[in-house]
Parts: C-alpha cells; structure tokens; sequence
C-alpha cells in the first residue's frame, strides 16, 4: 500500500447516518478538520427504518424534526393475541428519514466537515489509519488523530477496535396502503415473534409494517412472519392487501441489541456501531445524534489539546446519560429471550412503559 494516495484529518468519521453527521457537526464545529466518508451514493438512500421519532427526543436532534414528518402520532397501541393491552401517550414523529439524513449531513457540511459519498471504509490499518475504496475504483489510505466508527449495525471500525460478536437482531419491513389515516402507531406482540414485536406505523396514506425478531430457523421464516402479520392487517381492514404482481418496498436491516465499549484508543464508536439502539424497541435514531455529538465534541477537544487519553471522557458521558437504561433493558430483553412459555402474564414485564418493566 506504500504508493498509495493518503489524505489526512484530524478526525475521520466512518458513515454519515445520524450518528456520522452529528459526530461531524460537533467535531468541525469545535474547530477540527473533519472527513466523512459514505458509501452510499445518496445519503439516507434506501430507507430502511419505520421512521418514528418519540417528540420528547426531537428537540435534541440539530434540525427541525417536524419540517422532515410525514405526520405526527399521539399514542402507541400494544396488542397480544389481537387485544389492546396498553394505550401509552407517546406523541411522536413519523419522518422521511432520507430527508431527515440528508439535513443531518447538510448541518455537518455548513460546519466545514467535509462529506464523501460513494468512498467505502474497508478497514483499518491501525488505530489511525483507514483504508478506503474510491468511486473510480482505485485505494487510498486516510489518516486522522482520532476515528469514529458510525457506519451503522455491521461496523468495520467496530470490528477493528472491539473483536466481539454482539447480538443483532433481524428485521423486515414493508410499506403498505393503509384504508383509514391512523394517529397512532401500533406494536403486536405473539409468542412467534420471538423476543420482539411486529409493527405498524402510519405514514400519511400509507403505513411501515414490518417486524425485529430473534430468528432461530431460516430467513424464509421471517418472511413467513411478515406474511403473516400482513394477512392480519389486511384480515383486520387496517390495510391494503397489494394488488397482485405489485411489489411492495420490502427492506430489511439489522438492528442491534447489544452495547459495545465506546471507546477504544483513539477509536470512538457511535450509534448502532456502539450498539447504542434501545435492545426492546429498537430504537436508535435520537440516540444515534446523541451519542454522535457527543463522540464529535470529545473527539475535536481531544484532538486539538494533543491528549488523547481523555476520549475516555466520552464514555463517561455516555454511561451517566444512557448507560442505565440500556443495561437495564438489556436485561429485560435477555430475559425475554429466555422464556419460553405464554406471554400473556410477562409481556408487561419486558414491554416499556409498564410498571413491571422498569421493577422487574
Ligand atoms: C427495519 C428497521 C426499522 C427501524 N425503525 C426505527 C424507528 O422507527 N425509529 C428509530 O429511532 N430507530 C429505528 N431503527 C433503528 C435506526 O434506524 C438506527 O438505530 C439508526 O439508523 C442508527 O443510526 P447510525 O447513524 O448509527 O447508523 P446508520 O443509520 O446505519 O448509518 C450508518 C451509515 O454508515 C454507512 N456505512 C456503513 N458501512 C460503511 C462503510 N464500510 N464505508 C462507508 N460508509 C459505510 C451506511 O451507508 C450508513 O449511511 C430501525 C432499524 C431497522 C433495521
């Protein structure tokens, strides 16, 4: 690799999802001089998310959250077998993540990070040093004080600094007509989906149907899933079976239920790279623009007071901000994964929002 081009930076930022461009914002804002490289060709495209945003969290996202919503939400409905089991006041947000990524990374740039789409990481050399896939093909290498790995669920920068396997659970999804406008989202729970839940999300006219569940069989089981949540929906009036030969947006992803260490050397992890997604919902956008500006704000101070030793800051930070809640809804998921009968009497206990959840 020694004829290689190299490029240098004082911090190099690892995929531009939310937690990408919120560690680049931070970072260039504090005075570093920040690269980021995507490998998508366009930022946020193709979606894969059902786009809920609780609003008590919008306000912490660096842009108007409600300029990039389809619609808003009041409550989320959880059923079991069919019944309504709990109507919890949670107003929210359904967004057009790919407008929503696409700003987060406009904020970035207006800071003077410097934003390369269609550059892939292919790993790392050392703890400074990255190697990467440029368009036309050729390999470069990228030099930088200190990394942020936040290229998502399957990071190779995590894989790099923190060589365990960390549980990720499998997810699919749908987007669907619905027959009646909805105000809230809906979640359902069955002893089939495994530790998880399937989910319908409204979407102006249409709604994300999709679901995240251990998968102990084949990928065509989860597919059968899918169907069969699909079925009900449409067995229920709520939507639209597709017209035959139409092909429904079917996109899937990994979500991560399992946190990682942060912080190792100058290698800082942010968002699903860093498993920093909430292991029972899922969720991990707001915590993804958190855990980046925070990642971005040590790195800058790091980096441009020459003392590296301090990134430990950052996972301090982090612990006293979330660490709690994550491992304690680790917990709760490693439980939830371990039983095996009926649900009816526990899903209280493993389902946010319940008194149970947050005693047990
Ligand atoms: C089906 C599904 C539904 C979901 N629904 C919700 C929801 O409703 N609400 C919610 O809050 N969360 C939801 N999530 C979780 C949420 O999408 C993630 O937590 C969030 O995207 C994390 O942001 P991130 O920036 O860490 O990672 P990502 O958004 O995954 O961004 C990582 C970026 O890194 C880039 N990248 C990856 N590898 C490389 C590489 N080698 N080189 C260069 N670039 C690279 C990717 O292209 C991507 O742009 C859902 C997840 C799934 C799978």
């Amino acid at each position: 690799m020694a004829q290689l081009e190299t490029m240098r930076c004082d911090i190099l930022v690892c995929g531009a999802g939310p937690a990408g461009s919120c560690a680049a914002r931070a970072a260039a804002q504090a005075g570093a001089k920040v690269l980021v490289l995507e490998r998508r060709q366009t930022i946020g495209v193709p979606v894969r998310c059902a786009e809920y945003i609780p609003a008590q969290l919008a306000g912490q996202i660096p842009v108007p959250v409600s300029t990039y919503a389809v619609q808003k939400t009041a409550s989320m409905r959880a059923y079991l077998h069919g019944a309504c089991i709990q109507d919890l006041a949670a107003p929210g947000y359904i967004v057009r993540r790919d407008a929503l990524d696409q700003a987060l990374a406009e904020a970035a740039r207006t800071e003077g990070a410097h934003i390369l789409t269609e550059h892939v990481l292919l790993g790392l050399d050392n703890e400074h040093t990255a190697r990467v896939a440029l368009p036309d093909g050729r390999k470069a290498r990228v030099q930088a004080e200190v990394i942020i790995g936040a290229d998502g669920p399957l990071s190779r920068v995590a894989a790099f600094a923190d060589k365990g396997q960390r549980a990720l659970l499998p997810a699919l999804q749908l987007r669907l007509p619905l027959k009646e406008p909805l105000d809230h989202t809906r979640v359902y729970f069955d002893e089939d989906l495994c530790a998880g839940y399937a989910w319908l999300f409204p979407r102006g006219n249409m709604a994300n149907v999709g679901l995240g569940c251990v998968n102990r069989k084949d990928q065509a089981s989860l597919y059968r899933k899918l169907g069969h949540v699909v079925d009900q929906l449409c067995s229920e009036g709520l939507i639209e079976r597709p017209a035959q030969g139409a092909k429904p947006r079917l996109t899937g992803g990994w979500i991560p239920v399992e946190e990682r260490p942060c912080v190792q050397g100058s290698i800082l992890l942010a968002g699903d790279a860093a498993g920093h997604t909430h292991p029972i919902t899922g969720a991990g956008i707001a915590q993804a623009v958190l855990a980046g500006s925070m990642a971005g704000r040590w790195a800058a101070q790091a980096a441009g007071q020459g003392s590296l030793e301090n990134l430990q800051g950052y996972a301090e930070e982090w612990q006293d901000f979330y660490g709690d809640v994550l491992a304690h809804a680790r917990r709760r998921r490693l439980a939830w994964e371990a039983h095996a009968g009926p649900l009816d009497t526990v899903i209280r206990s493993f389902w946010i929002g319940n008194r149970e959840y947050y005693a047990a």
